[in-house]
């Protein structure tokens, strides 16, 4: 559900008085202001030499095993390319060595109950090797499939899922 169903309260003032309109709430009683923005997030397409496609399978919900592109949400004062890097090596300790931009994806991310939104800029990757993957953090387990073979029903978020039938789409 959105944010605005959960808080009613102002996190500043206390009184309940705290409004949603359209992108921020607005406390009336002391005129404190949150933005409701979308979080930047990356995800990688990542192509192994026989230009199989990396899909992870995911650990922990939301989606908890279901087929993903590895990525996550980009820092604060980072850029999108240093996050993409910084992700993939602590999810499947890949080196990226190229990578261009794909496109970018907006979506909403559904944790606890609550809804966030998110914009996924997706980004075609290589690496130097996979001799040293590991399926770390939130990925229980990586597979490489031919793309004709990627079946994107399996695929649980649904951003991923469009960067992925796009991707399909671009390269069948
Ligand atoms: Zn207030």
């Amino acid at each position: 559900m959105h944010l605005k169903e959960s808080i009613s309260y102002c996190p500043k003032c206390g009184k309940k008085e705290f409004i949603f309109d359209k992108k921020r709430f607005v406390c009336n009683s002391c005129h404190f202001d949150l933005y409701i923005n979308a979080s930047a997030a990356v995800a990688a397409l990542i192509l192994n030499e026989k230009n199989e496609l990396l899909l992870s399978r995911r650990k922990f919900d939301p989606q908890k095993d279901t087929l993903d592109l590895p990525g996550g949400f980009v820092d604060i004062h980072e850029k999108g390319e240093d996050a993409l890097k910084r992700e993939i090596k602590e999810e499947l300790n890949l080196e990226i060595t190229e990578m261009q931009y794909f496109g970018s994806f907006p979506n909403t991310y559904t944790f606890r109950d609550n809804d966030y939104y998110t914009l996924d800029l997706a980004f075609v990757c290589r690496v130097a090797t996979f001799d040293n993957i590991q399926a770390n953090d939130d990925v229980s387990a990586i597979e490489f499939i031919p793309l004709d073979k990627v079946n994107v029903d399996e695929i649980g978020l649904s951003s991923i899922k469009v960067i992925v039938e796009s991707y399909l789409k671009a390269n069948l």
